[in-house]
């Protein structure tokens, strides 16, 4: 009797969606202990690190305290392979909004139940009435001291709003670094990065006087002769990789070490980059153009192309 199974596509695409459960369950908890370290601060030093803002107007510390109650989130995704997806996106922006109300809602009870023990009567206060007036007492700390000055009233919301867009948009920093990877639709994996190589795009920048336009024009014409040869270079790369043929590749790694101090120096050079599946070797070439240095580095994408699964296995097997 044969053996037999089924291949039979499934209805339901190609395959289910991982669930996004422990994606929240991470997000929730690192939003629970970023939350409750910026309780511990308040208590013992009395700065609300919610309440820092940069030159009056940018809330910094809700930034701040948004990015790592939102880290869960950017680390679920990233160790169980489910993919930020907009919707999810969203989702982080209603629970981070939801994790705000009900850290105030928590600080509402301890702020009544503190009174009420100190008083030794039960205080009358709905949350919303304590949520306006907290608002309204909104004051900034004066400078080079530790007085504060009026309380705004009514713009006090002003910056309740600057508060929690904030705490919201921190929380969307690790979610959408984790959108610019690349990413396996079929293993439902996020992509490993290798750094392969790094092509001189250009000839070494020189000093020209100013009036020799004879000696700019041959430098131009220079700089436009390596960069066409560079394109070629990465052209003919391509089609290798794409056909599985691994020999161009090795060549370039010999003569151009994605660490090479000289090539980085050179104006113009080409960054080339695998990012591949851990799971089906599926491989795609990264090409980056790279100039000037330091904090002037512009970066210019020159697309990806595919790089064969087998060429995949091939070149992991060798540069492990
Ligand atoms: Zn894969």
């Amino acid at each position: 009797m044969e053996h037999m199974i089924s291949e039979a596509p499934s209805p339901f695409g190609p395959s289910r969606s991982k669930s996004r459960l422990p994606v929240l369950i991470l997000g929730l908890l690192t939003s629970a202990l970023g939350l409750t370290a910026v309780w511990w601060l308040g208590q013992s030093t009395e700065f609300n690190i919610m309440l820092f803002y940069y030159a009056y107007v940018f809330p910094l510390g809700a930034l701040i305290v948004g990015a790592v109650c939102g880290s869960g989130y950017g680390i679920g995704s990233y160790f169980t392979g489910v993919r930020i997806s907009k919707s999810l996106l969203l989702l982080v922006v209603i629970l981070q909004i939801t994790v705000y109300f009900l850290a105030q809602y928590l600080e509402y009870l301890y702020i009544i139940e503190q009174a009420r023990q100190s008083q030794g009567r039960s205080i009358d206060i709905a949350f919303f009435e304590y949520f306006d007036y907290a608002t309204r007492q909104f004051s900034f700390q004066k400078e080079h001291s530790n007085d504060y000055g009026d309380p705004m009233g009514s713009w006090g919301y002003a910056f309740r709003v600057l508060e929690i867009l904030g705490f919201v948009f921190g929380g969307l920093i690790a979610p959408l670094a984790l959108r610019s990877k690349s990413y396996c639709d079929q293993c439902q994996v996020y992509m490993k990065k290798k750094k392969l190589v790094l092509l001189p795009a250009s000839v070494p920048f020189r000093k020209i006087k100013r009036k020799d336009t004879e000696g700019k024009q041959a430098y131009e014409k220079e700089m436009q002769t390596a960069f066409e040869h560079a394109l070629e270079q990465l052209e003919s790369l391509r089609a290798s990789l794409e056909a599985g043929k691994l020999a161009g590749l090795m060549d370039f790694q010999k003569q151009y070490s994605p660490d090479s101090k000289a090539i980085s120096k050179l104006p113009v050079r080409i960054a080339l980059s695998l990012d591949y599946c851990p799971i089906c070797s599926k491989g795609i070439l990264v090409a980056k153009q790279v100039s000037g240095q330091g904090n002037q580095v512009k970066t210019i994408d020159l697309g990806n192309s595919p790089f064969a699964a087998s060429a995949v296995k091939e070149f992991l097997a060798v540069n492990k």
